[in-house]
C-alpha cells in the first residue's frame, strides 16, 4: 500500500482534479484505490459522485476518533474506487484537535488500521499548511505536488519543501517527494515553458514526464459527478491522467 499526499498550499493548482482523476485512472488500470478527501470544501467527494449533503459520517469523525476509516468509506459506483468523504464539518476539526493528544498522527493511525487493503491511498489536501495537512504529511509515504508553471510557482515550492523537511525531521522520517506534476499546461505559453525548464533543472527526475494540459473537459466533468475518464475518455485530459497513472505504477514497481 502506497499513501500519497497531494499537496500544495497554493489554491487552485489542480490538487483535487489530480486526486479524482488519478484515482479513477489507477482504478481503471486494476489498482485498488482509496481517495481521502481532507478539504472541508469537499470538492473531491462531489467530483467522485458523492452527495455531500446526505453524508452521515465523514473524515471529520475519523480525525476526532469517533469512527474508523472503513466505517465512513463510500464506493464510487461509476469510478470503481473508494472515497472517505468530507464536508463542512471538517472545518471544525482544526480547532477541536489543537489540545488533543497525538493530534498530528490521527490520520496515520486510521490508515494503519486499513491493513494494506488498498494499493494506493490518495490524500486530497486543503490549500493550507494547517493541522489537517500535517496529518496528511505524517500519514503519507510521499508527496505529490501539482503546480502551474507560473512566475511565483517556484517561490511557493520552497515553503512546501521546508514544511516537508520539518515533518520528516519530527513526525515522519520516510516522507519523500513522489513527484512534481505540471498542471493546466499550455505549451504555447513562453513563460510556462521557461518555468517548466527551470523546474526540471532544479528537481530532475522528480518532475513527472506526464504533463496535464489545460483541458475544458477536466473542468466540466465534476459538475456531472464524474472523473473525466467516465465523462469523455478520448479527451486530452483523460489521456494525460491515464498516462500519469501508468508512470506512477511503473515508478513504484521497482
Ligand atoms: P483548492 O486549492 O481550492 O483545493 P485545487 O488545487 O484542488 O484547488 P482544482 O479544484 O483541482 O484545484 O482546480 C481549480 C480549478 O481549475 C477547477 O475549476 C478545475 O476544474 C480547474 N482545472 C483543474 N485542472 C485543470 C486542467 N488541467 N484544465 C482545465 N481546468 C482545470
Ligand atoms: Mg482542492
Amino acid at each position: 500500500m502506497r499513501v500519497i499526499a497531494i499537496t500544495n498550499q497554493k489554491g487552485g493548482v489542480g490538487k483535487t482534479t489530480t486526486c479524482v482523476n488519478l484515482a479513477a485512472s489507477l482504478a481503471e488500470l486494476g489498482q485498488k484505490v482509496l481517495l481521502v478527501d481532507l478539504d472541508p470544501q469537499g470538492n473531491a467527494s462531489t467530483g467522485s459522485g458523492i452527495d455531500k449533503s446526505h453524508l452521515k459520517d465523514s473524515i471529520y469523525q475519523v480525525l476526532i476518533g469517533n469512527r474508523t476509516l472503513q466505517e465512513v468509506v463510500v464506493t464510487s459506483v461509476v469510478s470503481k474506487f473508494d472515497v472517505a468523504p468530507s464536508n463542512r464539518d471538517l472545518a471544525g476539526a482544526e480547532v477541536e484537535l489543537v489540545n488533543e493528544l497525538a493530534r498530528e498522527t490521527r490520520l496515520k493511525q486510521a490508515i494503519l488500521k486499513l491493513n494494506d487493503a488498498y494499493d494506493y491511498v490518495l490524500l486530497d489536501c486543503p490549500p493550507a499548511l494547517n493541522l489537517v495537512t500535517v496529518n496528511a504529511l505524517t500519514a503519507a509515504h510521499s508527496v505529490m505536488i501539482p503546480m502551474q508553471c507560473e512566475y511565483y510557482a517556484l517561490e511557493g515550492l520552497s515553503d512546501l519543501v521546508n514544511t516537508i523537511k520539518k515533518v520528516r525531521a519530527h513526525l515522519n522520517p520516510v516522507l519523500e517527494i513522489e513527484g512534481l506534476l505540471r498542471t493546466m499546461f499550455d505549451n504555447r505559453n513562453m513563460l510556462a515553458q521557461q518555468v517548466s525548464a527551470q523546474l526540471v533543472s532544479h528537481f530532475g527526475k522528480k518532475v513527472y514526464e506526464s504533463i496535464i494540459p489545460r483541458n475544458i473537459r477536466l473542468a466540466e466533468a465534476p459538475s456531472y459527478g464524474l472523473p473525466v475518464l467516465h465523462y469523455d475518455r478520448a479527451s486530452k485530459g483523460a489521456q494525460a491522467y491515464l498516462e500519469l497513472a501508468q508512470e506512477i505504477i511503473q515508478k513504484n514497481s521497482h
